[in-house]
């Protein structure tokens, strides 16, 4: 049959559930290793997908191994993303109710790739009319225009998710996908202003002074030269191997035109892109008073024209804060750190603001209208765990990000999966895990977690800084476990520890973080001032973006983190009430090679990606549960004795059922309300029954 197992599929294990009884660590890692060098990158734990990255193409996606895979049961053919996929999908339309698959993994791991080949899936096996067709299309052409904005060149990828994406796709009860909708989760914005050594800012600059038309470039008063950006260059790495701005270019300008960006829109689009541009390359000179000034700077002449704001009152608002004193405005001039840094403020302000309105505009040309009842399928592209030499403000909301997830994956599998075995009454040795709990309080506690006192120090007049808030943590977090600062380590841990950093001993192993910044960042303040100059500009999506109607209350507006923390218990609850899937994402080395697996580097991910723990509660598990009614009303027709009208209670039909079908003892469990299969293949040969009948 095609797509059967050869022996090739067979080496190693396809499910790690299948190993020896008292599966070590190792040989996990062994059976991942010989996997991956005969180019088997998926492994299973039940049906849960490990995916090591190949970091070359493998012949794996074809339309014909779509095909292979719809509609097959999932055990029957060699591990694979759309079998993951497939399953979701055929569950989603027999139970008619909502699923989400995680994507997890450190920065680099596969997870984009993976979100995009779970897309491409549907994208190809659903049923298909030239409507259908129209959403499709947007779609998957909505990876491209996001990633564009989204994503740049890091140390760890070349292609890097910069922001958390969550991504719905409704389906209606044919399995047509109608519409989308996504999320996106905290960009980092401060990569506009600045990027590491080796790093480059977000792909959309490159591709636009590498790409952009003549005329095009002319008119936004751009070269073709990416050394002549100081937001460009910081990095040293314009210029990337793996990546061709120029026709990355034509791609995104492509699916800006297929999903809905009129040339106007794009017109404004760019004017923006360019704007920031020329902001980065604005340079202050001093006046005899030690105060910025401008001095016939061609820059604010050329964002006067794009955004359609005076060059006068950009000069302006650029050197100046308007303070109010006695119902009276007064302008006080800035000195020159000051300009620069209400400029980059600007910079990143008008960036980030205008990443959302790309995100809603993508959203309104993925709306479905129609009010019937739908389905959805979320994917969960959201960015991994993060460790960098120095780590900032930035890797802190990360990491913070993967510890809350991993507490709903506890939730959902580690604890809800032992919590039922318990209340059905099955017997049930406890399988043990690290309940990351405690770091979870320890970040965002009430009144007592980190967020807490860095909002504290954020939001008090006077001379709080970043040191003030690393004490006030010392005098919090004494002698908490997983917590630890120079001057609270013991003298051995103490010489790893400059000052000025603290480390959290995360579910996923220790980060140090560096303080400096983190009030900064947590403000992001952006002048009052700037604001109104903004809101003169006749760029409508810079008037979208800065609306006159923001309040302008005297109250402080949340600061980020606390904005992060509410928009990921805002997703929390979003995934809490779907039907969890995973997919966990392995790094098979650091140097973005393929054919090269890094037993130390992996073996790390496989504890920390909670391989062991899952992999314990499903071989002690049962794969597949039912209620009695349920499981009575599918299969029944199968039995003489109760069908067509059973009359005791369903549990004794269901056992007088299976006792039909000769399941062997050991091979379910009956429950309280529910019956319980060890393994989904007693249930494929029951399904299979019917067909005979
Ligand atoms: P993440 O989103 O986890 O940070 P990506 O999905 O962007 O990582 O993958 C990083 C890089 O690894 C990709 O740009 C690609 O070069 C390579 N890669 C990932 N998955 C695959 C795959 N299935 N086949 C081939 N290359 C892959
Ligand atoms: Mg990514």
């Amino acid at each position: 049959m095609e797509g059967a197992l050869t022996a090739r599929d067979r080496v190693g294990m396809q499910d790690l559930v299948l190993l020896d009884a008292h599966t070590s660590e190792t040989a996990v890692l062994d059976n991942l290793r010989k996997r991956f060098h005969e180019n088997l990158i998926y492994t299973y734990i039940g049906t849960l997908l490990v995916s090591v990255n190949p970091y070359k193409e493998l012949d794996l996606f074809s339309k014909k191994h779509m095909d292979t895979y719809m509609g097959v049961n999932f055990f029957e053919l060699p591990p694979h993303i759309y079998a993951l996929a497939d399953n979701v999908f055929r569950t989603m339309l027999s139970e008619f109710n909502n699923h989400f698959i995680l994507i997890s993994g450190e920065s680099g791991a596969g997870k984009t790739e993976a979100s995009k080949k779970v897309l491409q899936f549907y994208a190809v096996s659903c049923p298909s009319t030239q409507l259908l067709d129209n959403v499709r299309d947007r779609l998957l052409l909505s990876n491209p225009v996001l990633e564009a904005f989204g994503n740049a060149k890091t140390l760890k990828n070349d292609n890097s998710s910069r922001f958390g994406k969550y991504m719905d796709i409704q389906f209606d009860h044919q399995g047509g996908a109608v519409g989308g909708h996504i999320l996106s989760y905290l960009l980092e914005k401060s990569r506009v202003v600045h990027q590491n050594h080796g790093e480059r800012n977000f792909h959309i600059f490159y591709q636009l002074v590498a790409g952009g038309e003549d005329n095009l470039l002319r008119w936004l008063g751009l070269e073709r030269n990416c050394q002549k950006y100081s937001y460009l260059v910081q990095g040293e790495c314009a210029k990337v191997t793996s990546i061709n701005d120029k026709s990355d270019w034509k791609t995104v300008r492509n699916a800006l035109s297929v999903i809905d960006f009129s040339e106007k829109d794009v017109e404004h689009l760019f004017a923006i892109m360019a704007s920031v541009l020329h902001l980065g390359n604005v340079k202050f000179d001093t006046d005899t008073l030690g105060y910025a000034v401008l001095n016939n700077n061609p820059q604010i002449h050329w964002l006067s024209k794009l955004l359609g704001i005076p060059a006068q009152v950009l000069q302006q608002g650029l050197t100046h804060k308007k303070i109010e004193a006695k119902m009276e405005e007064v302008y006080s001039p800035f000195a020159v750190e000051h300009a620069v840094y209400a400029r980059d403020a600007l910079a990143k302000a008008i960036y980030g603001r205008t990443f959302n309105w790309l995100v809603n505009k993508v959203n309104e040309s993925l709306a479905n209208k129609d009010s019937s009842r739908k389905t959805v399928i979320g994917l969960l592209d959201i960015y991994g765990f993060e460790v960098f030499h120095v780590n900032s403000f930035e890797q802190f909301c990360i990491n913070y990000c993967n510890e809350k997830l991993q507490q709903l994956f506890i939730q959902l599998t580690l604890k809800s999966e032992q919590e039922e075995y318990q209340i059905e009454g099955i017997e049930w040795e406890p399988v043990p895990y690290f309940n990351n709990k405690i770091i979870c309080d320890l970040v965002e506690e009430k009144y007592r977690g980190i967020i807490s006192i860095l909002d504290e120090e954020c939001l008090r007049p006077g001379d709080a800084t970043d040191l003030t808030f690393l004490a006030k943590l010392e005098e919090k977090m004494g002698g908490h476990p997983h917590f630890v600062t120079h001057k609270l380590a013991d003298q051995k841990t103490r010489k790893s520890l400059q000052r000025g950093n603290f480390r959290l001993l995360h579910y996923a192993g220790e980060v140090t973080y560096c303080v400096v910044g983190f009030l900064d960042k947590n403000n992001d303040l952006l002048y009052r001032n700037v604001k109104e100059v903004m809101r003169q500009s006749n760029n409508a999506i810079i008037q979208n973006c800065f609306p006159s109607t923001e309040p302008e209350s005297k109250k402080r507006p949340e600061t980020v983190v606390t904005q992060f923390k509410g928009s990921l218990g805002g997703l929390t609850d979003v995934l809490l009430c779907k039907e969890p899937w995973y997919i966990r994402c392995i790094k098979p080395n650091d140097s973005k090679q393929p054919g090269r697996l890094d037993d130390v580097l992996v073996r790390h991910q496989v504890k920390y990606l909670g391989l062991m723990e899952h992999l314990r509660v499903r071989r002690a598990g049962f794969a597949y549960r039912r209620k009695y009614e349920i499981f009575l009303e599918r299969y029944k027709p199968l039995c003489p004795d109760t069908w067509p009208k059973w009359k005791g209670t369903p549990s004794e039909g269901v056992l007088c059922l299976i006792k039909h079908l000769g399941y062997k003892p050991d091979e379910y469990k009956m429950g309280r309300t529910k019956i319980f299969i060890r393994h989904p293949k007693t249930l494929f040969a029951t399904e299979d029954a019917f067909e005979v009948c």
